[in-house]
């Protein structure tokens, strides 16, 4: 089989992926016209369109991350080849810390501790018990399931949300309009873990964010368009004044890198990450683009991406 490999530092993904597959040829996107095209299969992240657009006998393509979202957007997509993204390859425990980190940042009161620190005051809060701080978790796929479990495990009360139907031991899971209603209105953090599609595209908009309990928190490792910003700001309140979001620790936005200009970057109550939650553990990757290579070629089944549900 031929494949052809897009993604920066294509070159240490070939050597890595030859060692996996030997009988394959395996060439990067900066190889010369000829020796890129017709190749079996993609294995690419953010391609170009024009390098989706000049192949013409793909069989299949894998994407290399967890997210869609800007692959089902490229005009070049050819129609109806199949598509299969990572799933977790280790993402999940990355994002687990990272959420286990805002979640305590919030509970502890790290916040106000630090804008106390500003004054020189000297000032200890009570501790909310664990189990009384509940989470929710928006999305229970491959990443979010992990994280519902790792936080939960951690002591706290967690309700999570999917589109279909899901029982998960130690979550509460509900789905639907009425679910996100019942979970909104409980949770004292609410981590975002969706894909960016037609459907979740400004899911978080200020009703979402008002039915919310007063000083929630708000936790977004997932894609930036879930949330309307302007109805965030709002939330979030002006200069010293708390509005009735308390906070929010945000690791993905609208447009990458935030433009410098964006109000974001300079609320008090805003801590900005530049999408590191997680990032793609190289071995555990590999193992799956090489697995997922050899299901397509034994036609064997895969799980693909649907492309009318985004995700
Ligand atoms: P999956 O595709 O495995 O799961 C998506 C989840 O979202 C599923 O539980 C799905 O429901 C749910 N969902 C989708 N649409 C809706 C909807 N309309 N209403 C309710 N629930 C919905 O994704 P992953 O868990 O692998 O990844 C989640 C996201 O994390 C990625 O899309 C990406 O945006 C982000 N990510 C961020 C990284 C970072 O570094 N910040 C790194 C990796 C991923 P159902 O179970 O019913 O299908």
């Amino acid at each position: 089989m031929r494949v052809l490999l897009h993604i920066d530092d294509a070159e240490t993904w070939r050597e890595a992926l030859v060692e996996r597959l030997p009988d394959a040829e395996i060439v990067t996107s900066d190889a010369p016209a000829e020796a890129r095209r017709d190749v079996d299969y993609l294995a690419v992240w953010k391609p170009p369109a024009e390098l989706l657009r000049e192949q013409t006998r793909l069989k299949g393509i894998v994407n290399l991350g967890a997210g869609v979202d800007a692959l089902l957007g490229n005009p070049g997509l050819p129609a109806g080849v199949p598509i299969v993204k990572l799933r977790d390859a280790g993402m999940s425990d990355l994002i687990g810390d990272y959420v286990r980190y805002g979640v305590l940042h919030f509970q502890r009161d790290f916040d106000r501790y630090r804008r106390q620190q500003a004054h020189r005051e000297w000032r200890e809060h009570a501790v909310t018990d664990k189990g009384d701080w509940p989470v929710g978790v928006l999305g229970l796929g491959a990443i979010g399931a992990k994280v519902a479990e790792t936080i939960a495990a951690d002591g706290f009360p967690v309700h999570g949300w999917s589109r279909t139907p899901k029982s998960l031991e130690a979550i509460t899971c509900h789905h639907g309009d009425d679910g996100l209603v019942a979970l909104l209105g409980r949770v004292r953090t609410l981590v975002l873990l969706l894909p960016d599609t037609r459907e979740t595209r400004h899911l978080i908009d200020a009703e979402a964010l008002g039915a919310l309990p007063e000083g929630a928190s708000l936790i977004n490792p997932g894609r930036g368009t879930l949330i309307d910003e302007q109805a965030l700001l709002e939330a979030l309140g002006e200069g010293e004044r708390e509005g009735r979001l308390r906070g929010a620790l945000l690791d993905a936005f609208a447009e990458e890198p935030l433009p410098a200009d964006s109000p974001l970057w300079s609320h008090p109550r805003i801590w900005i990450t530049p999408h590191m939650a997680g990032p793609t553990p190289l071995s555990a990757a590999l193992d799956q683009v090489a697995d997922t290579l050899r299901a397509f070629e034994a036609g064997e089944p895969v799980a693909t991406v649907d492309p009318d549900a985004g995700y």
